[in-house]
C-alpha cells in the first residue's frame, strides 16, 4: 500500500542520498511500509562517492543488484592505479597498480570484491531497487521543515520548495539520512564532535578527452600531485572516460578560488590550457566528525547526518550503508512486534564506534597523503633531487599502502559490547585497518565459505536469524526454536556437514542476525531463553506487552 499526504507511515526517512535510498530499499525488501522525501529532484550535479566497498557490494548481493551495478557504465577495462607524481608531464614519483575492474578477482574472504561505480551511476541503482519495493513511496521535492514529538510518534511538516505547499506525515519513526548539514539532527539538538574543518578543498569537475594520455605510465584511476610545498591535489578518472574530478586539497584556512586560480591549478597538474569545459566547482570543508548520539527517541540519524570524515579511504557512503542495514532489521523487528527498545538502542551502541574508527582512519589516510611535506629540491634536474624524488616516492608509497589495501576497514568492523550481542569471554581480535581474519566471535561479520551448492554462506542470511547448525554432532537446536517461538522471532535452522564452513564457524551452534552479524555462539545453548531476549532486545514477555502482530515466521 502507497502511503499519502497526511497519512500515517510507520517509518518517514528523510533524505534521498545513498543512505536513505539504501534503508528505504532494505526496509521495503523486508515489507516494511516506509516514505521517504527528498528536498531535491534527485539529480546528481556533483557526483562524491565511487568506490562501493566490498562489504557494501556484499549487501548488493542479497538486494539482487549486484549485476546493475558491474554493469553500469564505468569502463570495466580501465585501470584502477594510483599514481603520485609532480605532474601529468613531470615527474613520476610512485605507483600502486591495481587491475581494472572487469579483471579483478573477489578476495578468498567473500563472494563479492568492491566495485567502481560513481554516485551518478549508483544512486539511480539503488533508487531502481527501491522502486521495486511495493510498501515504499519515494517523493523527491519534499523538504522536511519542521519536526514535532506527539504522543508515541513524530509528526513532521514537509514542504515543496517550488511552490511552499506543506503537509503533515505521521510516523511512528524517523531516520534522518540528510547529510551532513542535517535537519533532522539539528531539530534534535545533537552536537557533532571531533575537528569540525581538516581543510578547505576544492572540486573541480571537467571534461577533457585523453587526458591520462598526457602521462607517458600507465592510464591510472588516481592521479596525487605533489610539489615542493607538499601534496596539493589530486584528479580521479570520475567517469574513466572522458570526465575528471579535480581536488585542490587547499588547508586549515579558508580560502576562496577564483576561475583564474582553477585555471592555473588544472594548468599546473596536467598542463592543459582553456578553453576546456568545466562542468562543476564545489568548495567544500574536509571533517572528522561524529554525532553525539545516533538516535533521540523515535527519531534516528545515520549516514552522513550521523558522521562526517575525510573521503580519503572512500569510508563515508560505505559506513552510512551499514548504518542502514544495522537500523533496518531493528526498525522491521519493532515494527513486527518482536523486537524490543533496547534493540534500538543498540543501533547507536553499536554503530558509533564504527562511525568514530572509520572517521578517525579516513584522517589518518589523510596525513598519510599529505606525508611528503615540504621537500624544495623536489623539481631540482640534478642527482640530489632525482635522490629526493626516490626517497618521497617510496616512503609515499609504502604509506599509501593503508588507503588501499583495506580489507580489515571494510570487513573487520565488529560491535564490541553491543547490548544485543552475547559475548562468549573470547578476547576480540586485533582490529588491522589493512587485514581481516574470519571470525564467528560474537558481533563479527559472519564469515563467507563456499558452500558445496556454490553458494556463500553469506547468501543464507538476510530475512530472519539463521541457527547454523555445524557438523555431524552439532547440539539439537529445538531449544533456542522454542524459545524464539515464543517472542516471535524468526528463527531457520541450517544444518550443514561441510569441514570448510564448521573450521570457519569455529563453533557448533551460531547464531546470525538478519544484517549478516554474529549474534551468539556456542557448543551447547544454555539458557536459550535469555539469549533470545537478548538478541531480540526484549525483556520477557515485552512482544505481546506492545499488542503488536507477531509475525509467525519460525520454523
Ligand atoms: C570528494 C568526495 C569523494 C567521496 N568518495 C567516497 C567514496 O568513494 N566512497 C564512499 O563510501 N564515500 C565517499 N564520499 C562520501 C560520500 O559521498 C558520503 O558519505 C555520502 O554521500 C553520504 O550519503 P548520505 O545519503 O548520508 O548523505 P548525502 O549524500 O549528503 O544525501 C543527503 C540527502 O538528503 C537531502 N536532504 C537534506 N536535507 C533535507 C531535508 N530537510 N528534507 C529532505 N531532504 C533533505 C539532500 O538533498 C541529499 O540528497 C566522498 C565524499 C566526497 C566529498
Amino acid at each position: 500500500m502507497t502511503p499519502r499526504s497526511g497519512d500515517q507511515v510507520p517509518v518517514l526517512i528523510v533524505g534521498g542520498g545513498p543512505v536513505g535510498l539504501a534503508l528505504a530499499g532494505d526496509l521495503g525488501w523486508r515489507g516494511i511500509r516506509c516514505l521517504l522525501i527528498e528536498q531535491s529532484d534527485g539529480a546528481i550535479y556533483q557526483p562524491k562517492m565511487d568506490l562501493v566497498g566490498i562489504r557494501t557490494m556484499e549487501h548488493c548481493r542479497r538486494w539482487d543488484i549486484v549485476k546493475d551495478v558491474v554493469g553500469s557504465p564505468y569502463p570495466r577495462d580501465y585501470p584502477q592505479d594510483n599514481v603520485y607524481l609532480t605532474s601529468l608531464g613531470g615527474y613520476e614519483l610512485g605507483r600502486e597498480p591495481f587491475p581494472p575492474l572487469g579483471e579483478e578477482k573477489p578476495p578468498p574472504v567473500s563472494p563479492q570484491k568492491r566495485e567502481r561505480c560513481p554516485q551518478n551511476m549508483f544512486d539511480p541503482i539503488l533508487r531502481a531497487f527501491v522502486a521495486r519495493q511495493p510498501s515504499v513511496e519515494v517523493r523527491y521535492h519534499a523538504k522536511l521543515t519542521e519536526l514535532r514529538f506527539e504522543g508515541e510518534g513524530v509528526t513532521a511538516t514537509v514542504t515543496d520548495p517550488r511552490s511552499g505547499a506543506t503537509n503533515e506525515v505521521r510516523s511512528e519513526f524517523i531516520a534522518g539520512c540528510d547529510g551532513a548539514h542535517s535537519t533532522v539532527r539539528e531539530f534534535l539538538g545533537i552536537p557533532m564532535q571531533g575537528a569540525p574543518a581538516l581543510t578547505y578543498t576544492t572540486n573541480v569537475i571537467f571534461r577533457c578527452a585523453g587526458l591520462a594520455a598526457r602521462h607517458p605510465g600507465r592510464k591510472s584511476y588516481r592521479y596525487i600531485f605533489v610539489g615542493p610545498e607538499g601534496t596539493w591535489a589530486t584528479i580521479v578518472a570520475i567517469n574513466g572516460g572522458d570526465q575528471w574530478r579535480m581536488s585542490i586539497i587547499g588547508a586549515e584556512t579558508p580560502r576562496t578560488l577564483t576561475t583564474d586560480d582553477i585555471h592555473a591549478a588544472i594548468a599546473r597538474a596536467t598542463g592543459l590550457q582553456p578553453p576546456y569545459e568545466i562542468l562543476s566547482v564545489v568548495p567544500w570543508v574536509r571533517k572528522e566528525l561524529v554525532a553525539e548520539t545516533y538516535r533521540k527517541g523515535p527519531v534516528f540519524i545515520l549516514g552522513d547526518s550521523a558522521h562526517v570524515m575525510s573521503p580519503t579511504g572512500g569510508y563515508g557512503m560505505n559506513t552510512g550503508i551499514g548504518d542502514a542495514v544495522d537500523l533496518s532489521w531493528k526498525l522491521a523487528a519493532v515494527l513486527q512486534g518482536w523486537g524490543g527498545d533496547r534493540l534500538l538502542d543498540s543501533f547507536g551502541a553499536e554503530r558509533r564506534p564504527i562511525g568514530v574508527r572509520n572517521a578517525s582512519e579516513a584522517s589518518r589516510n589523510l596525513r598519510r597523503m599529505l606525508s611528503p611535506g615540504r621537500n624544495e629540491g623536489l623539481l631540482d634536474e640534478n642527482e640530489a633531487g632525482a635522490a629526493l624524488r626516490r626517497r618521497v616516492g617510496t616512503a609515499m608509497t609504502e604509506a599509501m599502502k593503508h588507503e588501499w589495501f583495506t580489507l580489515g576497514m571494510h570487513l573487520g568492523y565488529r560491535y564490541e559490547n553491543s547490548p544485543v550481542c552475547v559475548p562468549d569471554g573470547t578476547p576480540p581480535l586485533a582490529d588491522d585497518p589493512r587485514n581481516y581474519i574470519p571470525t564467528s566471535r560474537p558481533g563479527s561479520r559472519a564469515p563467507h565459505v563456499w558452500l558445496a551448492d556454490g553458494r556463500s554462506t553469506l547468501d543464507l542470511f538476510g530475512r530472519g536469524f539463521v541457527l547454523l547448525r555445524l557438523g555431524a554432532l552439532a547440539p539439537d537446536a529445538q531449544p533456542l526454536v522454542q524459545a524464539a517461538r515464543k517472542t516471535g522471532m524468526p528463527l531457520e535452522v541450517v544444518a550443514l556437514d561441510e569441514p570448510a564452513v564448521t573450521a570457519a564457524y569455529e563453533r557448533a551452534l551460531v547464531l546470525v542476525r538478519p544484517d549478516g552479524h554474529v549474534a551468539w555462539r556456542g557448543d551447547e545453548i544454555g539458557d536459550a531463553a535469555a539469549i533470545i531476549r537478548t538478541v531480540c532486545g526484549l525483556d520477557v514477555g515485552a512482544a505481546a506487552a506492545r499488542g503488536k502482530q507477531v509475525q509467525e515466521r519460525v520454523q
